[in-house]
């Protein structure tokens, strides 16, 4: 069985992003993390050649698109294009 979430939220606080997964548990995931673990081609291709582009620690999420298989994330620095598949999420510690 696909592991998919039941909810999904940004905390206010603390920018995180908080998973609850259809096995009850939740997982919370630092913004930051989130941003500079996208997986669109253009990261991917920065992170490979060890380019990485730098990440403000204060990046926030400002929109979470439901996309099927999982969420694009809207960034505050105004980057988009990832979508995070839930078994990638599920992935980032
Ligand atoms: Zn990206």
């Amino acid at each position: 069985m696909m592991n998919t979430p039941e909810h999904i939220t940004v905390h206010a606080a603390s920018g995180r992003l908080s998973l609850t997964w259809n096995s009850g548990h939740t997982q919370w995931i630092d913004n930051a993390t989130l941003r500079a673990r996208c997986p669109c081609s253009t990261c991917r291709r920065l992170t490979h050649s060890g380019q990485a582009a730098r990440i403000e620690p204060c990046v926030a999420i400002v929109d979470v698109q439901p996309m099927g298989y999982g969420v694009q994330i809207v960034f505050s620095d105004g980057h988009a294009q990832g979508i995070y598949p839930w078994d990638y999420l599920a992935g980032i510690a």
